[in-house]
């Protein structure tokens, strides 16, 4: 087909693919990394008592209760905290507002695939650093000159945990440079760097109520960093739209981050289940690496990860799997409730030995 001329002037970019969200009920979902427990009770409650004529009026822009409640529960001042509707809208903020440089961005080759995308449509050169054979972060790739640097900690979709030490001496290598640690999962086991924030300035951590607060539809992330750091991402923000976060989650989100007790117990159950989970998945013939997330990266000795995906689907089984170099062997499963992963055991077991 002919281009028209204006086509010449779009901004062209080849899109992050989502993991499917299919339609139907009665399947079981490992395919995202959601949280198989509902938000915290408080939510609810909220809901059922909101006044929808609120509705009618624009929503706070700096999202304050929500701000307030986050900077309380990780004991900084509100300054120092950014929302957004997702971590996938403060990482977008974050690299428009502080990836302006024309020395390339340093991520690792095998990593969250936005963030390529991101630095696509921004225009914003980048490179990628290839993980070492055990899929873990070699540092010293990360002491060349450049524009910025961004990972996640636990990575996805390896799941591998990074030291605070090892990221202490990726911060204090670049200090022209700002670090960016998605910490999506970092509830899950790790211990957040958020403590080295208080040392260095040009650090900012980024966590999601998507993954561990039981959130992922009402879409809120945030990042914590400097108040000067903050300062430069409230000034792009504004500068793009006002409103980015409705009155109804905002307020939904801070019930869910006043409840510590449920947060600690729903976490603990995943992580108990992740484990046994390992063991169940070992006998079955897997490996994996020790992932401190909710959800394990696991290859199998003799059946192709593809097979086993296109197996498990038939069975209305959705797991994640990526065609990629390095990783197409390789199949990513969010951890779900026992019940959950006893039903993909079985199906595993018969495709296994079928
Ligand atoms: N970072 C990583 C590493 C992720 O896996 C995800 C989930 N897709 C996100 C960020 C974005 O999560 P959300 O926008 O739901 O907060």
């Amino acid at each position: 087909m002919n281009e028209n001329k204006w086509e010449s002037y779009v901004r062209r970019v080849v899109p992050y693919t989502p993991g499917e969200q299919p339609k139907e009920s009665g399947i079981i979902k490992l395919n995202t990394n959601e949280n198989p427990y509902p938000p915290a009770p408080g939510v609810r409650k909220l809901l059922d008592g909101f006044d929808i004529s609120k509705m009618r009026l624009y929503p706070a822009p700096d999202a304050e209760v929500l701000v307030n409640a986050i900077a309380e529960r990780y004991n900084v001042k509100p300054s120092q905290v950014f929302v957004g509707v997702g971590s996938d809208d403060v990482i977008s903020m974050a690299f428009m507002t502080f990836f302006g440089s024309d020395k390339p961005v340093l991520f690792p080759d095998i990593t969250y695939s936005f963030y390529d995308v991101w630095a696509d449509v921004y225009r914003i050169p980048y490179q990628t650093k290839p993980l070492r054979e055990d899929l873990t972060i070699d540092p010293d790739d990360y002491k060349t000159e450049n524009g910025g640097i961004i990972f996640p900690n636990p990575n996805a979709p390896t799941g591998v945990l990074e030291s605070l030490e090892m990221i202490e001496d990726i911060v204090k290598s670049n200090p022209d440079s700002v670090v960016m640690i998605d910490e999506a999962y970092i509830d899950f086991g790790g211990k957040s760097c958020l403590p080295l924030t208080e040392k260095y300035d040009n650090l900012l951590v980024i966590q999601t109520f998507s993954k561990s607060r039981s959130m992922a539809g009402m879409r809120i992330g945030f990042a914590i960093g400097s108040e000067k750091l903050i300062s430069y991402m409230n000034d792009v923000k504004f500068s793009v739209n006002s409103y980015t976060m409705n009155t109804v989650t905002q307020l939904c989100g801070a019930e869910a981050i006043r409840d510590e007790e449920y947060f600690t117990e729903t976490v603990g159950r995943i992580i108990k289940t992740r484990e046994k989970s390992k063991e169940r998945l070992s006998e079955l013939g897997f490996t994996f690496t020790d992932s401190q997330s909710n959800f394990i990266f696991a290859s199998h000795s003799e059946k192709p990860a593809c097979e086993i995906f296109n197996e498990l689907k038939k069975r209305r089984i959705y797991i994640r799997y990526w065609n990629k170099p390095r990783i197409d062997n390789y199949l990513r499963i969010t951890v779900g409730t026992d019940e959950e992963m006893e039903a993909l055991f079985s199906a595993l077991e018969e495709i296994l030995n079928g």
